[in-house]
């Protein structure tokens, strides 16, 4: 159905990356946010660009991260090329540390073929010099980290580029239904036609659930972080992981800690508690950091489903409506093998989707 209307909900990582994957494959694509693009979830992220101790994912999740993982590198490139951003794509690795080294790490890594080296204090001590006092750990070589705020200015760019219409600060209030297919949406600005929707709304995507008369049980999880400006003669450390939180370190020292995962619905504010167990954790991971203030704190709501399974492909009920939606922790990661996949979808070349055989 080449160049069909397509509205997509949400400019976050997933909505802007589906919107650019679409828009090459020719179709008109309408990108409403109710905010300023790009500053959901997405603008808070640390860009780590692998799950956290991806042995423990969902195998679901897993697959969907090889897929994306493999498609990151032409993925930067042409979206640098098409905006002129860098959005500094570097392979850093991810070191995952802890007292015990868990079995299920050389397990995952040779039944899926992912790289891991398994090391002992020293080669923890020689990776990273100001590690804390962890005994083991496991390396993988081949993770990639990306800037943030770099990238959604990339994707921004690009998909203008490319003949999206991006209209900010534009709310999507209601899904326009005629008979069993989705023939558009209502806007605070009005109303617009379309010939198929995609609901990329993050932690907001149930707001349509009295419209769809089915949940998709997408739920809000906040996440706070706080950065750190390192010296920069110390800053190419991989991503230091313990499972739950983590440190990111930049080429220029800006050196983020992550992230706390909390139940408070759509409370999006920052706490002291999370900041006090952050500064905890960053000194704990990295000795160094105990030296230093941290200089900024935000937080994020993470859309979350159950068993961090992503919603990717056809709505089984509704004809033309479409989800890309619950990345919970690893959204960035997920995003162009998302994309692919519901370009696929919509475009009618596979009708193979992710979670949606689940609602
Ligand atoms: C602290 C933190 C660190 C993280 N670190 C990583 C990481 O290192 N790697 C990784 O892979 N993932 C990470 N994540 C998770 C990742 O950020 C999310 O999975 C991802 O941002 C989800 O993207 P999204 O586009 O679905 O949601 P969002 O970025 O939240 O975008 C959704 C957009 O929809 C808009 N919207 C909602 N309702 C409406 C409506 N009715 N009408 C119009 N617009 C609407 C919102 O305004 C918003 O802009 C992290 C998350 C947090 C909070």
């Amino acid at each position: 159905m080449s160049k069909d209307r397509v509205v997509i909900i949400g400019a976050g990582i997933i909505g802007l990356a589906s919107a650019r994957e679409l828009a090459l494959r020719g179709f008109e694509v309408v990108l409403l946010d109710k905010a300023r693009v790009g500053r959901g979830a997405s603008r808070v992220d640390s860009g780590i660009l692998s799950p956290l101790r991806p042995w423990r994912v969902h195998t679901v999740v897993d697959r969907l991260a090889a897929t994306s993982q493999a498609l990151y590198g032409d993925f930067v490139t042409a979206v640098t090329n098409e905006s002129g951003v860098d959005a500094e794509y570097v392979k850093s690795g991810m070191l995952v540390v802890g007292d015990t080294h868990e079995p299920a790490a050389t397990e995952w890594a040779s039944t899926t073929g992912r790289n891991i080296e398994v090391l002992d204090r020293s080669g923890l001590t020689r990776l990273v010099a100001d590690i804390g006092r962890m005994r083991e750990g496991v390396f993988l070589p081949d993770v990639f980290q990306v800037r943030m705020p770099l990238l959604l200015k990339s994707l921004g760019l690009s998909c203008r580029k490319l003949g999206v219409e991006m209209r900010a600060n534009e709310e999507v209030l209601q899904l326009l239904q005629s008979g069993n297919r989705v023939s558009g949406v209502t806007t605070t600005s009005g109303q617009i036609s379309a010939d198929a929707v995609v609901i990329a709304a993050g932690a907001w995507s149930d707001t349509f659930a009295s419209d769809l008369c089915l949940r998709l049980n997408v739920t809000p999880v906040r996440g706070q972080m706080i950065w750190y400006q390192d010296s920069v003669d110390r800053v190419s450390r991989p991503v230091v992981d313990d499972g739950e939180h983590y440190v990111v370190t930049r080429g220029d020292g800006i050196t983020l800690v992550g992230g706390t995962v909390e139940n408070v619905g759509f409370d999006s504010g920052i706490t002291d508690k999370a900041l006090k167990t952050l500064v905890n954790k960053a000194k704990n991971l990295i000795t160094g950091l105990g030296e230093l203030e941290p200089l900024g704190h935000w937080s994020g709501l993470r859309p979350a489903r159950a068993h961090g399974i992503p919603l990717v492909g056809a709505h089984p009920a509704v004809d033309g409506l479409y989800l890309n939606t619950g990345h919970f922790r690893n959204g960035v990661t997920l995003a162009p093998g998302s994309a692919l996949l519901i370009a696929d979808t919509v475009e009618g070349v596979s009708n193979a989707g992710v979670g949606v055989s689940t609602l």
